[in-house]
């Protein structure tokens, strides 16, 4: 593969940049400019020029390891995988299936999620999986399906932003996540459209905003519930709409109604000229847009949060309409793909629900297997991780860090380290592989060819650009070898082609159908929008795509959008005499996730070394805080301590920690597991805490 150009995507986040890799002959990779992905047009934030770094980084694995007299030591790939399958399997036997967990990631390609979790269903025979995709955007996946009957992050393309009338970003600073996405809202505004940003801080996104609210950190249900009753009473609901596309207003209408704009303002500090702006904005130009990410989603009432600003989308005809409706912004590199393909606690493949007996069946056929054996529904990933060392003995974990990057972390710790056996499949040792009994060192994204599918449900090919350094084997090896010796010889192909081909049987009539495309389209046609069907009798006769959602009917069995009858609640913790703060988390432009990967890289930590508290000026002068003193935040979960860096940009009522670091400064050590009760996620944007100046 020498001096060979290949056009392949970013390892990082749900954009999935296109960039070119050319191997350099001193070994190194040179990222050069892609510019025919229409996403990103060869633009590349720091992370993405930089993520060849991690390829050759000094602290990558390259053999595996086993823990011996309490120390992780090299071993052989034959004794590591035997060690593996030994400690599943006596788990299985002494405490039955279900003690077997299996952890995933967001970052698993579309063919290593589909096989985790048919190997833990298949193999291992346990209902325990999960991903960490469940901390990410499940509440809006929750959201979308109740209301229009299909979960897809962003129903359009991208490329539609820009065209439309007025945007809403909801709990999103893409300028930091997702840098290169901002030409498409820079455009918006030089075509005439506006940009609203609500967030509690004043974020580089919200600084070029149109109009940027900042409402106290849970309490964005609250303000989609005062717009919602300004549209209503201001005769701005689109009636033919909502009598035509919709069923459930009347019920939404009355909730709205009674969440008075100045009982609104109490509760979210916005006020009410500043809604009516918002409303005003929202609802005069032709077609509008409300996209959300991690603010509104990642709260104990997210699912109703989401639903909320969906209900604005149906109550003013914008769902389904060209240039309009309503998007989640998915965080993860295959956040999306993650989440179709059955590493769910509760889904299968294309997008089935696992306590659906269709769905069972046609699974099973594919799979080769009685459908009777398929376990149920398990936990999801905070209850699973809670009941390591408990309920579950074992866990074998792919592409996740939860010892950064859970709530409530420190207990998580505590629960990891408690397990009769661990086994991780990681580039590097993070946190959590260092806990392990097994490690093995797998390969990376420029080292294998598989696909992802991005915010925008548009399925791409990641190509393999590099040889992999000896000593490391893809994830798909490690399933097809531990699948051999755990007695099951067949079904777990090492090609990834091969998986994807199975993928398509598997997806073919769900919700996510990708049985009309394959690796040849995808290399051809940059990327295919799912669901995609094969039309004819062959997989070659072409359907096109489904670049756009819901313009005929929804995916609901009526073909209508259903409006959630929501009202605003609290959120789990509120501030108190003994913790008056607010606290809520985030990340910065130059780390990714837990850091696992972009904290070994020079130049990312060079302009991000560690975490810091980010609180008011007032605040700061209450505490006697000066810029870069070590301040202390805790809640009732722990105490993390950071530097401080003091700003106007945030409520006085609020601090700001990101979440990339371990130990001291770890930010997960404060959040609250709280869980919304249907997506099952925690409340990691807010939590009560007291924050305290550290005497040296
Ligand atoms: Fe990679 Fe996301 Fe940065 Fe694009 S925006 S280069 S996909 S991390």
């Amino acid at each position: 593969m020498q001096n060979t150009v290949t056009p392949t995507h970013c390892p990082y986040c749900a954009l999935q940049c296109g960039m070119n890799l050319t191997p350099a002959p001193d070994g190194t990779v040179e990222v050069s400019e892609r510019a025919d992905f229409p996403v990103n047009r060869g633009a590349l934030c720091g992370k993405g020029r930089t993520a060849p770094a991690v390829l050759s980084t000094s602290v990558r694995l390259t053999s595996p390891l086993v823990r011996s007299g309490g120390e992780l030591v090299p071993a052989s790939w034959e004794e590591a995988l035997d060690r593996i399958a030994e400690g599943l399997s006596r788990t299985r036997t002494e405490h039955g299936p279900d003690a077997c967990g299996v952890f995933g990631g967001g970052g698993l390609t579309n063919e290593k999620a589909y096989t985790l979790g048919k190997f833990a269903r298949v193999v291992l025979g346990t209902s325990q999986i999960d991903y960490n995709g469940r901390f990410c955007m499940s509440s809006a996946a929750a959201a979308g399906i109740k209301a229009f009957g299909l979960d897809r992050g962003l129903p359009f393309p991208l490329e539609d932003i820009p065209k439309s009338g007025c945007v809403i970003l909801v709990g999103s600073n893409l300028a930091e996540t997702m840098p290169p996405s901002l030409r498409f809202f820079n455009e918006l505004r030089e075509n005439g459209g506006t940009l609203i940003v609500i967030d509690p801080r004043r974020t580089k996104t919200a600084e070029q905003a149109d109009l940027h609210l900042a409402p106290r950190p849970g309490t964005d249900l609250a303000l989609a519930l005062g717009m919602l009753h300004l549209v209503v009473a201001e005769g701005r609901t689109d009636e033919e709409y909502i009598r035509e596309r919709t069923t459930g207003w009347e019920e939404a209408r009355a909730e709205a109604l009674a969440h008075w704009p100045e009982y609104v303002e109490r509760i979210t500090g916005v006020s009410v000229p500043e809604l009516r702006e918002a409303v005003r904005m929202f609802c005069e130009p032709e077609s509008a847009m409300v996209l959300t990410a991690r603010g509104p989603e990642q709260q104990s009432k997210g699912t109703d949060t989401v639903g909320a600003w969906i209900n604005l989308c149906l109550a003013t005809g914008r769902a389904g309409r060209p240039l309009s409706g309503y998007g989640c912004l998915t965080g993860q590199g295959n956040g999306q793909g993650g989440r179709e393909h059955g590493q769910k606690a509760d889904q299968l493949p294309g997008y089935r629900k696992l306590d659906d007996p269709a769905a069972r069946q046609h699974v099973a056929e594919v799979w080769g297997v009685d459908p009777d054996s398929l376990p149920g529904p398990g936990r999801s990933a905070y209850e699973l991780l809670d009941a390591l060392g408990t309920d579950i003995r074992a866990l074998l974990l792919m592409a996740s860090n939860p010892v950064v990057s859970a709530p409530r972390a420190a207990h998580i710790e505590e629960r990891i380290r408690s397990l009769d056996f661990l086994a991780v499949c990681d580039v590097v040792l993070s946190e959590t592989a260092a806990l392990a009994d097994v490690v093995l060192p797998v390969t990376q994204w420029a080292e294998e060819t598989g696909t992802t599918t991005n915010l925008e449900g548009r399925v791409l090919l990641r190509k393999q650009a590099i040889t992999p350094p000896s000593g490391v084997r893809s994830d798909l090896e490690v399933m097809h070898e531990l699948a051999d010796r755990l007695g099951v010889e067949k079904g777990f192909p090492t090609d990834a082609e091969e998986v994807f081909e199975e993928l398509r049987r598997a997806s073919a009539g769900g919700v996510a159908d990708y049985s009309g495309i394959t690796y040849r389209r995808l290399a051809e046609e940059n990327g295919v929008f799912w669901p995609c069907p094969a039309d004819g009798d062959t997989a070659e006769d072409v359907h096109p795509g489904t670049p756009r959602l819901f313009h005929d009917r929804f995916a609901t069995p009526d073909g209508r959008a259903r409006f959630a009858p929501v009202a605003h609640r609290a959120t789990a913790e509120e501030p108190d005499e003994e913790y008056p703060v607010l606290l809520t988390t985030g990340r910065v432009v130059s780390q990714y996730q837990s850091g696992a990967q972009t904290r070994r890289v020079d130049e990312l930590n060079a302009a991000a070394p560690g975490p810091f508290v980010e609180l008011h000026p007032r605040l700061a002068a209450r505490l006697g805080a000066a810029e870069g003193d070590p301040i202390a935040v805790v809640s009732r979960r722990g105490r993390a301590v950071a530097p401080a860096r003091i700003t106007n940009s945030i409520r006085p009522d609020t601090v700001f920690m990101p979440f990339h670091w371990p130990g001291e400064g770890r930010a997960n050590t404060l959040t609250n597991p709280a869980l919304d009760p249907t997506s099952r996620m925690p409340e990691f944007k807010s939590c009560a805490v007291r924050v305290e100046t550290v005497r040296g």
